[in-house]
C-alpha cells in the first residue's frame, strides 16, 4: 500500500521500518480505530500504488544529467507539452486578431452607404461571436497545459537541486547559509514556475500577435503603418532598454534582498533557544528590520520604474491613436484609405499597446526567471570540493587499520590547521585525541571520514587511499557519532535503523540496551514507535547522544568515529555510556575524540594534539608516568573535580 512503502531518509527501509505499528507519517500513535477501518480500506483501494523510486545517485554528475540549466534545457524534457502549448498560442493568436478584421470586413461590406447589407453584419456578428467563445476555450485548455507542463519541470528541478545539496561536500554548507539555500529551492524554483507557466506563453501570443498585426497593417495600407511605425516604435525602443537596464539591477537588488531575509530568518529561527537566553530579541529584531527594510527599498526602486514605464507606454499609445486620427482620416477624406480599414487601424493600434502592457508585466517575471536560472545554473555547477575519482573502486571489507601518512590540511589551503601529520591506529586499536580546543581533533576526525580531503599526504584505510575508493563503500565501514547528534523528525526505530538497511527489532533492542536508553524507552508512551521531533528537541541532550551511538552501532562500521560524544552527559550517564562504549567500540577501530578525560583514560592509546600536530602518544598510563602535557593536564581535571579514574583500564 502507498502509506508503509516510502523510503525514509534512503537507507532505512521503509519509514515504518518493516515493522507493523502505525505511528507513521500522519497516522495515529495508537493505530486505525476499528470503527474507521472499512473507510480506510475504501480509500486505500481507490488510491495509486505509488511504488518507491528507483533512485540514481551518484557523487559526481554523469552523462545521463540533463545538460546546461536553462529555459530550453527544461523545456526540452517535455517536447510534446511544448508543441502543444505553442499550436494553442497561433490559434488563441489569430483568434485574437480575426475580431477587428471582421469588424473592418463589416463595416466596408456591411454598413458601405453605397450598399448595405444587413446579412453580412449578422454574419460577421455571429462569427465574431463564435471566434470568442472558441478562444475562450481554448485559452482554458491552454493554462491547464502550461499549468501541468510548469509543475512537471519543476518537479523534476526540484529534485535535481535536492540532489546536488546531496552531493555536495561539507565546506559548501559551512560557507553558504541555509537561508540562502532554502530560497534557491523556494522563491527562485517558484519564479521558474511563473515564467514557464504563464511568462511564456503571454510572451509568445503577445509577440505573435504584435508581428502579425504589423503585416497586416503595412499590407492594409503602406503610408499609414509606416508613419505609425516610425514615430512610435524608437520611442518605445528607447524606453524599453532604458526600463531593461534599471528592472535588471532592481530585480538583482530584491533577489538579494529577499535572499537576505530568508537567511536572517531562519538563523533566528534555529537559534531561538541561544536568542532567548542571551535576551538578544531587541538586537535580532533591530537586525531584521535592517534586512527587511533593504528588501522593502529593492522593492520600491522597482516600483518606481515600473510605474515610470507602465504609464508612458500608455501615452505613447495614446499618441499614436492620435496620429492616425489626423493622417488616416486625412487618407479617408481623400478616398486613399477605406472606413473598414482605418477602424482596423484604430483597433489594432489599440491592442497593438495592450500586448506591450502585458509584455511589461511579464517582462518582470522574466527578469525574476533569469536571474532565478543563473543563480540555480551557479548551484548545479558547483563542483563538490571532495570529489570521488571517475575509477573509484569498491572499498573492500576492511581489518581498520588508520594511517595518516605526511597530512598536512587547511580548510583555506594557504593556512593550514594539521602539519604533517603521521599517525597509525592499529585494527581493533582504540584512540583517544584530546588536547586544547581548536587544536585540530575534530578536523582530523573529518579527515578520515572524508568529509575533507587532505591538501598534502595522504590517509589510507588498511593501506587504501581514501581518494581511491567510493564514498559510499567507504561510509558503509565507517561509524560516526557527531558532536551534535541529529534526529530526524519520525519515531525512534526509523532514526536508530537509518545506518544501513534491513535493522530488525531484535538489533534495535540490543543496541538500546547496550547504550542503556532502555529506561527511556519503556517511559516514552510509544515505545520505539514514539515521534521524536525534527532535531530531537523533545529529548536531553544526552538521550540524543546515546540514541546516536546506537545509531552508529547498528550501521556496525568497522571503525568509529566519536566526536565529544559524552560531553553531554552527567556522571551518571558517563559511566553508563562508558560501560557502553567497552561493548560498542569491541572489536573495532576507533576515534574518540575526547573531552572528559576518563573517556580518555579508557582508550588504548591517547594522542595529545595541539596546534595542529601531534605531541605527545602513548597509553594512558604511559603518558601519566611520563609527566609530560597530558600529565598536566590530567592533573588540571582532578583539581577542577574530575573523577580519579587513572587505574581504570579499558578491561574494566
Ligand atoms: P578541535 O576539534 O581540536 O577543537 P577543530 O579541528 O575543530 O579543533 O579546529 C581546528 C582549527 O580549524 C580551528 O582553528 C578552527 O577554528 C578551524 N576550523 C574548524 N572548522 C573550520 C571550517 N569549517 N572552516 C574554517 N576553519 C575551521
Amino acid at each position: 500500500m502507498g502509506w508503509g512503502g516510502g523510503a525514509f531518509g534512503g537507507g532505512g527501509g521503509g519509514f515504518m521500518g518493516g515493522h507493523s505499528g502505525s505511528a507513521g507519517n500522519g497516522l495515529p500513535f495508537g493505530g486505525i480505530p476499528t470503527e474507521l477501518m472499512d473507510g480506510v480500506n475504501k480509500i486505500l483501494a481507490t488510491e495509486p500504488e505509488h511504488p518507491v523510486a528507483d533512485i540514481h545517485f551518484t557523487q559526481l554528475p554523469t552523462s545521463d544529467e540533463p545538460g546546461r540549466l536553462s529555459l530550453p534545457q527544461l523545456l526540452s524534457t517535455y517536447p510534446a507539452w511544448v508543441i502543444g502549448s505553442s499550436l494553442l498560442a497561433i490559434v488563441i493568436s489569430a483568434a485574437a486578431i480575426s475580431g477587428p478584421l471582421l469588424i473592418g470586413y463589416a463595416v466596408d461590406h456591411g454598413m458601405n452607404p453605397q450598399h448595405f447589407s444587413f446579412a453580412t453584419v449578422v454574419w460577421c456578428a455571429l462569427l465574431f461571436l463564435l471566434i470568442a467563445v472558441a478562444s475562450a476555450v481554448l485559452q482554458r485548455v491552454q493554462v491547464n497545459v502550461t499549468g501541468r507542463l510548469a509543475s512537471r519541470i519543476m518537479h523534476d528541478l526540484r529534485i535535481r537541486v535536492f540532489t546536488q545539496f546531496q552531493r555536495l561536500s561539507l565546506d559548501f554548507f559551512t560557507e553558504e547559509k541555509a537561508g540562502v539555500l532554502m530560497s534557491r529551492m523556494t522563491s527562485d524554483i517558484e519564479n521558474l514556475q511563473q515564467l514557464i507557466q504563464d511568462g511564456i506563453s503571454t510572451f509568445a501570443q503577445q509577440g505573435l500577435q504584435m508581428v502579425t498585426m504589423l503585416v497586416i497593417l503595412f499590407v492594409l495600407n503602406v503610408t499609414l503603418a509606416f508613419w505609425t511605425v516610425v514615430l512610435v516604435v524608437p520611442i518605445l525602443l528607447i524606453l524599453s532598454i532604458w526600463f531593461h537596464q534599471a528592472s535588471e539591477k532592481g530585480y538583482l537588488r530584491s533577489r538579494d534582498g529577499i535572499a537576505g531575509v530568508l537567511s536572517d530568518l531562519s538563523e533566528s529561527l534555529y537559534g531561538i533557544r541561544v536568542v532567548t537566553a542571551n535576551n538578544r530579541q531587541h538586537r535580532n529584531i533591530r537586525n531584521h528590520r535592517q534586512v527587511v527594510g533593504w528588501y522593502r527599498d529593492a522593492n520600491m526602486f522597482t516600483g518606481r520604474v515600473n510605474a515610470v514605464y507602465g504609464p508612458v507606454t500608455l501615452m505613447i499609445g495614446i499618441l499614436g491613436q492620435a496620429l492616425i486620427l489626423g493622417i488616416g482620416g486625412n487618407m479617408y477624406l481623400h478616398a486613399t484609405l477605406t472606413l473598414g480599414a482605418l477602424t482596423i487601424f484604430f483597433s489594432f493600434l489599440s491592442r497593438f499597446f495592450q500586448p506591450i502592457q502585458l509584455l511589461v508585466q511579464q517582462y518582470n517575471l522574466l527578469q525574476q526567471g533569469r536571474s532565478s536560472i543563473i543563480r540555480l545554473r551557479e548551484l548545479l555547477e558547483t563542483p563538490p570540493s571532495v570529489t570521488e575519482k571517475p575509477d573509484a573502486t569498491q572499498m573492500p571489507d576492511i581489518e581498520g587499520r588508520i594511517t595518516f601518512e605526511n597530512v598536512t590540511f587547511g580548510y583555506d589551503p594557504a593556512n593550514p590547521v594539521l602539519h604533517d601529520v603521521n599517525l597509525t591506529i592499529e585494527p581493533g586499536e582504540s584512540v583517544a585525541f584530546v588536547g586544547p580546543t581548536g587544536a585540530g581533533k575534530s578536523t582530523m576526525a573529518k579527515l578520515v571520514t572524508r568529509f575533507y580531503d587532505p591538501t598534502a599526504g595522504r590517509i589510507t584505510l588498511d593501506g587504501i587511499d581514501l581518494r581511491d575508493v567510493t564514498m559510499r563503500s567507504l561510509r558503509s565501514q565507517l561509524g560516526v557519532v557527531p558532536q551534535e547528534p541529529f534526529l530526524f523528525a519520525g519515531s525512534i526505530r526509523t532514526n536508530l535503523a537509518f545506518g544501513r538497511q534491513g535493522i530488525t527489532d531484535e538489533e534495535i533492542n540490543e543496541a538500546i540496551d547496550i547504550v542503556g536508553l532502555r529506561d527511556l524507552i519503556d517511559r516514552l508512551p510509544n515505545g520505539l514507535d514514539t515521534v521524536v521531533h525534527e532535531r530531537g528537541q523533545t529529548l536531553s541532550a544526552g538521550e540524543r547522544q546515546l540514541l546516536a551511538l546506537a545509531r552508529a552501532f547498528l550501521a556496525r562500521p568497522r571503525v568509529m568515529v566519536l566526536d565529544e560524544a559524552t560531553s553531554s552527559l552527567d556522571l551518571q550517564s558517563e559511566t553508563v555510556i562508558e560501560r557502553a562504549l567497552d561493548k560498542v567500540l569491541e572489536g573495532r577501530t576507533a576515534i574518540l575524540i575526547a573531552h572528559r578525560l576518563t573517556t580518555a583514560q579508557r582508550a588504548n592509546r591517547i594522542v595529545v594534539i595541539d596546534h595542529g600536530g601531534i605531541v605527545e602518544m602513548g597509553t594512558p598510563s604511559e603518558l601519566l608516568a611520563a609527566g609530560g602535557v597530558y600529565a598536566g593536564m590530567y592533573d588540571a581535571w582532578l583539581q577542577s573535580g574530575g573523577r580519579d579514574v587513572s587505574r581504570v583500564t579499558p578491561a574494566d
